[in-house]
């Protein structure tokens, strides 16, 4: 029997990331992995400029940068090259490679120096949710336990029983065609080799093997059958019209272009993040970076929800927010494979020249790799949205706005010296900035979105129901703010 404030199902990097998040909130929190080990395979390899925007505000990403690889564009399919990031809005105009593997590593060791308890070799079985608690079964191949925990949150993938056993309907359509992949070695040249009949295999460079990825004739009723080297072997040579040796197979798995989502983010006292909450076509190379944002969004909302602080309503935000970011991934994924099956058709020409236009690439980047995200309409072009990472020097130090949001707390960014009586809300750091003259204030959320942006002449207008949105605290200001404006 054990007793936890938040049990996690699932140590990928949605788990990996909400749990950590969750213990920097003061929340006691459990994952429960079923692999005893990290498996020896890697799926994902990138991280987006909107991950990287993300894990800055906790300072993890500067680290994850000096190892991996830029590149300046966003990964695209069904237009003619990637998208450039250039000009987007984003603080890391590039994408990432590096192994999933190697993000999954580092959440891991920050989550447990946070203190998060991963108990690995451990499935999640079953549970049952009071009003107050959720009571769950775990098993760790020998014998089961109960673990009592105030909150479940389902990170466990696709396939998620957490989702299942809540009864969370997961509607969408199914695959219409499989993929097989192997991660290999072979003589095919990167890139794609087409065969006789036009068919294609497409060969990605991998350190020490390659990826071969080749569209599945026939694939099994059951598409989580395992995949052989023989299958995958014969389709490559079908494709191609001779034979090519695979050797040294390391993975070998199937996937398909079915897109679900689920209908609720959350019952009761149990909630669902990344893949167990969508799943889409392999388009954009997105899934860990959803994975991650759905995390960053929940977290900080679960936390204050734990510790009794989170104003009304505000878990419910959890759904309202990444509910829409789901539908539009999948709308985003499901059009770029249109896109890919039909290009002679006139909306792939239209959307091609779309893309050649400057803005209409930038517009496309920002969309597919959720640096559009906001959400707050309207007003000032922060609001709503992820402020960005400005030069600040408070007091006589230079820092940078994602700083200030390492600890995990929201802060009111006071630029004009005015708004000191709020520190009885909310914490107020006071700065100057050298490159932001239009604005006076601005209320970060946890996760650095701007819940509230204060601009010249408006005073405090409207800063005390952002507040109470928020940060749930005593909204009044602890003596007159002296501010033109606003204020209760
Ligand atoms: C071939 C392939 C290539 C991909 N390439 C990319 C890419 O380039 N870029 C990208 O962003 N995304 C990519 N993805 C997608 C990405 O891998 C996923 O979207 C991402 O891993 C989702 O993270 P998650 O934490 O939600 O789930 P997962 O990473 O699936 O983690 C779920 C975890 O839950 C555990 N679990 C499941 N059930 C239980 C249970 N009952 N009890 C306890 N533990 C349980 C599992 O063992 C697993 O560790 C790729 C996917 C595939 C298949």
């Amino acid at each position: 029997m054990l007793e936890t404030d938040v049990l996690v199902a699932g140590a990928g990097p949605a788990g990996l990331l909400l749990a950590a998040e969750l213990a920097l909130g003061g929340v006691r929190t459990t994952i429960v992995e079923r692999h005893p080990v990290r498996p020896p395979y890697c799926r994902g390899f990138n991280l987006n400029s909107r991950s990287l925007d993300l894990l800055a505000r906790r300072g993890l990403a500067a680290g994850l940068v000096a190892e991996g690889h830029r590149v300046p564009h966003a990964p695209v399919t069904g237009l003619p090259g990637p998208l450039q990031l250039t000009d987007a809005a984003t603080d890391h105009p590039f994408s990432l490679g590096i192994p999933q593997t190697r993000v999954e590593e580092v959440l891991e060791e920050w989550a447990a120096d946070l203190g998060v308890d991963i108990l690995r070799g451990h499935e999640l079985r079953s549970f049952t949710q009071s009003p107050e608690s959720v009571s769950t079964v775990v098993h760790n191949g020998r014998f089961g336990r109960t673990i009592t925990a105030r909150f479940l949150v389902g990170c466990d993938g696709g396939r998620s029983e957490v989702r299942k056993q809540a009864g969370i309907g997961f509607p969408g359509v199914d695959a219409r065609w499989y993929a097989l992949l192997g991660d290999v070695e072979c003589e095919l040249p990167y890139g794609v080799s087409a065969g006789p009949d036009g068919r294609t295999v497409f060969v990605i460079p991998r350190p020490g093997y390659v990826r071969v990825v080749v569209r599945e004739d026939d694939p099994p009723a059951d598409k989580y059958a395992p995949v052989t080297l023989e299958r995958l072997q014969a389709q490559v040579d079908a494709v191609l019209g001779r034979h090519v040796e695979l050797r040294s197979p390391r993975w070998l798995t199937r996937f398909g272009d079915a897109a679900r989502l689920a209908t609720h983010y959350r019952e009761g006292r149990v909630l669902l993040a990344g893949d167990a909450a969508h799943i889409h076509p392999p388009a954009g190379a997105i899934g860990v970076n959803v994975a991650l944002d759905d995390a960053f969004n929940l977290g900080w909302k679960l936390a204050a929800t734990v510790r009794g602080t989170a104003p009304e309503g505000l878990l419910d935000t959890y759904h309202a927010e990444r509910h829409t970011a789901g539908e539009r991934i999948l709308a985003n994924t499901r059009a770029q494979v249109a896109l890919d099956e039909a290009p002679d058709e006139p909306l792939a020409d239209l959307m091609r020249r779309v893309a050649a236009h400057p803005a209409g690439n930038r517009a496309l980047a920002e969309i597919i790799t959720g640096l559009d995200a906001r959400y707050e309409p309207g007003g000032h072009p922060w609001l709503g949205r992820l402020a960005p990472d400005v030069p600040l020097v408070v007091g006589a130090t230079e820092t940078h706005l994602a700083a200030l949001l390492h600890p995990g707390r929201a802060v009111l960014l006071d630029l004009t010296g005015v708004f000191g009586a709020w520190s009885s809300a909310v914490e107020v750091v006071a700065a100057s900035s050298p490159s932001t003259s239009d604005i006076d204030a601005v209320l970060l959320r946890p996760d650095g979105h701007a819940a509230w942006v204060g601009t010249p002449g408006a005073g405090d207008e409207g800063l005390a129901e952002a507040v109470r949105r928020w940060v749930g605290t005593n909204p009044v200001p602890a003596v007159s703010s002296g501010l033109p404006a606003g204020g209760e």
